[in-house]
């Protein structure tokens, strides 16, 4: 793999997090996020070493957002043409049913991600904005998409399919896609390697466990099932997002609550989950209440638990063994309470918690079960950015456009 490093954007609908990536030692040589792009107040951080940059200034768009990153690079370092940027890797949310690995951007690809924007309104558009921004201020660099779905474009018919009229669904692009899939195809391999197992060998369940969450079952590296389906919404319960409802509920409520079609989706997305049902959507915070005694909190985390363990089973099943439980993102490595809860009295199953190996954050991947444990559970940090860079570098040298390391470096034709 070259020397150099990879420059790693998330583009939102108002904010552009990035990060400056190391893809060999896997190190965040530094990072940052502009916020509120559009706003009346805008803000920017950036952290290089120890050295943390904020400024607060209006922020007109993503392309003043970028200029604003680039320009904070020079003036707090590093100095991103002695950086030797070799790629910008870019998250893209959805890549619909067109794109099964990471792509070169070309104008093609941009047009792509466009069209497939019906199925992720929110998303895929702001990543384009941030594409081609990108794309204009280092012109010399190769970019390369990285899509959320793509890992799981190869689950099976029976899982990808929702049983509805199939011409309505072909037409319409109505499928189960998953989403976290870079989160889910990173940890799964890296567990394989961190038991000594090949990943081919390997089965495995992954609970992706922020403030979005997802889980997946994974055989022999290929994912086999997922709970996000055509969008995020569906599956586990989440920070602010249902998961599973009875579709009947948003007929329900569009004809008897007199609500819009819009706002159901608002409802559903920013004002459920277990902030919809306890009014916090950040489990610190959820505990502190369960602790006061607080009944609305006891029952979201109940509800939350519940689902989860009901995934668990659901994907034993799929798998029929699993090697690995794995927990990761900022619940799944930090929350031992909800481990400890979601693993209650599966033991039957084969998964066998210990309590003292269970206690505490995990900053390392660690083992969490006792050596009786037919399924090893691991808590194993996910680290999207790392898993990006490394695609996208992957990418940019199976097209042998990469050895510049410099955006003042010539243009790689056609992909500029
Ligand atoms: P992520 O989306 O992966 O960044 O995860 C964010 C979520 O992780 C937050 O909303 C919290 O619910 C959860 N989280 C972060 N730190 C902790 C912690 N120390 N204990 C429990 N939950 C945490």
């Amino acid at each position: 793999m070259s020397q150099g490093t990879v420059l790693v954007v998330n583009s939102g609908s108002s904010s552009i997090k990035y990060q400056l990536v190391d893809p060999v030692g896997g190190r965040a040589v530094a990072s940052g996020v502009v916020e509120r792009i559009g706003e009346e107040t805008g803000s920017l951080t950036h952290t290089s070493g120890d050295t943390k940059v904020t400024r607060d200034e209006p922020i007109a768009d993503h392309a003043a957002g970028m200029r604003a990153i680039l320009a904070t690079f020079e003036e707090a370092g590093p100095d991103l043409s002695s950086a030797g940027v070799l790629a910008v890797g870019h998250r893209v949310v959805h890549g619909g049913s067109v794109f099964s690995t990471p792509a070169l951007v070309d104008d093609d690809v941009v047009a792509q991600i466009e069209a497939i924007s019906p199925l992720a309104p929110l998303h895929n558009p702001a990543n384009v904005t941030g594409i081609r921004v990108a794309r204009e201020l280092l012109p010399h660099v190769p970019h390369v998409v990285v899509f959320d779905t793509a890992f799981f474009h190869g689950l099976p018919e029976a899982a990808s399919t929702y049983a509805i009229d199939r011409d309505v669904a072909r037409e319409h692009g109505v499928r189960r896609y998953g989403f976290h899939g870079t989160s889910h195809h990173y940890v799964s391999q890296q567990v394989a390697g961190f038991l000594g197992r090949r990943v081919e060998d390997l089965n495995t369940i992954v609970l992706h466990l922020g403030n979005g969450a997802s889980a997946s079952a994974v055989r022999g590296g290929k994912a086999v099932e997922t709970s996000m389906g055509m969008t995020p919404l569906e599956g586990l319960v989440m920070g602010t997002r249902s998961g599973d409802i009875d579709p009947a509920v948003i007929f329900h409520l569009q004809r008897n609550a007199g609500l819009s079609v819009d706002g159901i989706d608002d409802l559903l997305n920013r004002r459920s989950g277990l902030k919809g049902l306890a009014g916090e959507n950040d489990l610190r915070g959820l505990h502190d209440l369960v602790a006061q005694g607080d009944a609305d909190a006891q029952l979201a985390l109940d509800v939350y638990v519940h689902r989860l363990r009901k995934y668990v089973g659901a994907y034993t099943a799929v798998l029929g063994r699993v090697d690995a439980l794995v927990f990761t993102a900022g619940v799944g490595e930090n929350d031992d309470i909800v481990r400890e809860l979601t693993c209650a009295g599966l033991e039957p199953l084969g998964y066998e918690l210990d309590p003292a190996l269970n206690e505490g954050r995990k900053k390392q991947p660690t083992v969490v079960s006792r050596d009786v444990s037919r399924a090893t559970i691991v808590v194993y940090p996910t680290n999207e950015e790392l898993a990006i860079a490394r695609q996208a570098l992957e990418v940019t040298e199976a097209a042998g456009l990469t050895g510049e390391g410099s955006d003042e470096a010539p243009a790689a034709t056609g992909h500029a």
